[in-house]
């Protein structure tokens, strides 16, 4: 769950990072009171989900009141990246001299806590990686190790900070780490972390985002208003149907609907047909014991995928048993019918039955089940793996 700037910074502020945060607003009234208020140059920032705000036009300077105003009432008749914007958080304008970057997240690939810092902050730092990489510094740690303050120093020293700053600068990097590891973080960003003119270190932006599975160790952040939220930014539609239908299902980007039998065929499957060479379209759990109603919303969410060409069908019976499974099936086929050609097998408790079942509809409705391949436990799962990578190839 991706927090907005000014949550993360409430949550910078409490852990003695400084922060540039001045109000929330939400209307251009708001917005023109607050700059009467503080009576000097002012930051308006529209608050999305979303960084890269800088260059999208998110991010406004005004002089006066009035400016401030018009402002306000430009951000928010924008749309950023797919967000309306609803909120503006107000910042005090400071005098920059210089902006780094600094941040904190997880390398999946080796299990490891990455910190990272660089002396040319404010721009992507995902750019900076492509044509720089030189210019980021990673330090890896363990889970379980701890950042501790002559790492921060030498990190500091690194950035070219010098004398008393490097302290400070140290400090704020070992806060950002233990902000990182108390609220179970995927990322914390300090972009830009800036150097004002009078010579002080301020988070002129944050970026935090949390790991969803630990939120319940976090009722805290409940209290401070920082709830739960669907990310819709980031689902599919059929992503959002998938989850009104509550079927676990995510979007992927090749043409072979899965329709498995569990969430461990799923990612069977998957290996299976990258090794024969194709792209899942989908992963997809159908939880135990499917209804037919469940087993019929399964199969939509892969017919209307325009992406789909060809579907792979897997069934263990296990509890759960594959004539039960078979009947909801043929029921969906003679309703619905089915845009793409499926091969399915079925083993485990009641294969022979499922396999019948559908052999005897077949027979009286060949013209439905004409693109429907029925297998069962004498044929290997390989083959129906390559037999779905040939079908969406034909295509
Ligand atoms: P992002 O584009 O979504 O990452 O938004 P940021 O909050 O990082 O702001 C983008 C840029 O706006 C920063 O890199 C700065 O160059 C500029 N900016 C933001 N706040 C201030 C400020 O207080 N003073 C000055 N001079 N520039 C600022
Ligand atoms: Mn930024």
């Amino acid at each position: 769950m991706r927090l907005y700037e000014f949550e993360a910074k409430k949550l910078f502020s409490q852990y003695k990072i400084p922060v540039t945060m001045g109000e929330v607003v939400e209307t251009k009234e708001q917005a023109k009171a607050y700059a009467e208020k503080v009576n000097g140059p002012l930051v308006l920032k529209a608050q999305i989900l979303s960084g890269g705000r800088g260059k999208a036009g998110g991010v406004k300077f005004a002089d006066s009141p009035l400016e401030a105003e018009k402002k306000a009432e430009e951000l928010l008749t924008l749309t950023i990246k797919g967000f309306p914007v609803e909120k503006i958080l107000m910042c005090e304008k400071l005098e920059i001299e210089k902006e780094f970057y600094l941040g904190i997240t997880l390398d999946r690939v080796n299990y490891k806590i990455v910190v990272l810092a660089c002396p040319e902050g404010g721009v992507e730092i995902e750019e900076i990686a492509r044509k720089n990489p030189e210019k980021i510094k990673r330090i890896s740690l363990d889970v379980d190790q701890k950042f501790y303050p002559f790492r921060g120093m030498t990190l500091a020293r690194w950035l070219g900070v010098g004398g008393e700053s490097v302290k400070i600068v140290g400090n704020i990097a070992v806060s950002l780490f233990n902000l990182f590891k108390q609220y179970d973080a995927k990322l914390v960003e300090i972009n830009p972390l800036f150097l004002t003119k009078e010579g002080k270190y301020v988070a002129g932006d944050a970026r935090m985002s949390l790991d969803d599975d630990a939120l319940f160790r976090h009722p805290e952040l409940v209290q401070m208003g920082i709830e739960k939220r669907h990310e819709e930014g980031e689902m599919t539609e059929r992503e959002k149907l998938a989850r009104e239908w509550e079927i676990p299902y995510l979007d992927l980007d090749g043409d072979i609907g899965m329709f498995p039998g569990g969430a461990g065929f799923g990612i069977m499957g998957n290996d299976f047909i990258h090794h024969f060479g194709g792209k899942p379209a989908n992963f997809m759990d159908s939880g135990g014991g499917p209804t037919p109603e469940r087993l019929a919303r399964m199969l939509i969410l892969l017919d209307e995928n325009p992406k789909v060409k060809a579907i792979f069908g897997a069934r263990f019976g296990g509890i759960s048993r594959c004539d039960d499974f078979a009947r909801g099936v043929v029921m969906f086929l003679k309703e619905h019918g089915l845009s793409k050609p499926m091969v399915l097998r079925m083993t485990g408790n009641m294969w022979q039955e499922g396999v019948r079942i559908f052999q005897e509809s077949k027979k009286e409705h060949p013209d439905i089940f004409k693109n429907i391949e029925i297998h069962g436990i004498e044929t290997p799962i390989e083959k129906i793996a390559k037999r779905a990578v040939e079908l969406a190839k034909k295509v």
